[in-house]
């Protein structure tokens, strides 16, 4: 199927801050842009960077209201955007708090990063091409979508990755009527017991608000050290959208659990290939 059906957008909707080296501007994820603090990281591994588009274009993705009703995604399968996975902190330490922010990885490996949000459509042939190629999965879900499933979340990350906290219930983080502390704390004691570790990431839905104060303040008393936005999207079973294309070493690539999941994952291993990337294990490597 390569270089079939696969639409790609080259470069990207943002415009780069270059005084403070970071991400800024047409988010439509609430914040305004504010000086990173730099502190100390508890990571191990080379905070991540964030460079210029060399050559932002205005091909840009029309934004997604910050709140739809999950039920609604539920059927759509996800609704997180390219534009949604900016930050204006994305390389961040912020302030005193050992929560980072990041969108995409610096390394020299020739890797690159497959994460798949929320959990309503468990696609058996996706599960069958991760286990056929030993696919490491960084799985964000939505606890009310996977509460029933955990066999199928434990088999599509066993190869190295892991389940991840995407909330209870898709709540916008920066949205005032949503329970923050709920959304995320609820979901780390409930994925505890349903799966047996702590997640110690965090996707806001949509990339909402992740350095709102709140989602800061409940992610690290909860347990979560890092916040993880993402540089690629690859949708309906082909469609690629890069902030910076080709595909680079430390992508971050979203893709959602939906039932055309396969022949999106194909994709995206086909262009990683062409460019000899192969994808790891974000674990390893924040
Ligand atoms: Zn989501």
């Amino acid at each position: 199927m390569r270089g079939s059906a696969i639409a790609v957008v080259i470069g990207l909707p943002f415009a780069f801050a270059a005084t403070a080296g970071f991400l800024a501007g047409m988010a439509p994820i609430g914040g305004e842009a504010e000086p990173v603090a730099q502190a100390a990281s508890t990571a191990p591994a080379p905070a991540p960077t964030v460079e210029p588009a060399s050559t932002p274009v205005s091909t840009s993705p029309s934004a997604t209201p910050s709140t739809i009703d999950p039920y609604i995604e539920a059927m759509s399968g996800g609704s997180e955007t390219l534009q949604q996975g900016q930050s204006d902190r994305s390389e961040t330490n912020l302030g005193d708090s050992d929560v980072e922010i990041l969108n995409w990885v610096e390394t020299d490996d020739p890797v690159f990063f497959i994460t798949i949000d929320d959990g309503f459509d468990r696609s058996p042939e996706a599960l069958a091409l991760i286990q056929d190629q030993q696919i490491p999965v960084t799985a964000f879900l939505t606890e009310f979508a996977v509460r029933d499933h955990t066999d199928y979340f434990n088999d599509v990350t066993a190869f190295r990755g892991s389940v991840q906290n995407h909330t209870m219930m898709h709540g916008a983080l920066n949205d005032p009527t949503t329970d923050v502390e709920w959304e995320i704390c609820e979901t780390q004691d409930r994925f505890e017991a349903q799966f047996g570790y702590r997640p110690w990431m965090l996707r806001p839905p949509y990339g909402a608000g992740p350095d709102e104060p709140n989602v800061l303040k409940y992610a690290e008393q909860c347990g979560i050290n890092r916040i993880v936005l993402w540089n690629v999207v690859v949708s309906n079973g082909g469609e690629v959208e890069y902030w910076e294309a080709p595909i680079r070493s430390g992508d971050i690539v979203l893709l959602h659990w939906q039932d055309n999941l396969a022949q999106s994952l194909q994709t995206i291993l086909d262009l990683g290939r062409e460019q000899g990337l192969t994808p790891a294990p974000l674990e390893e490597y924040i």
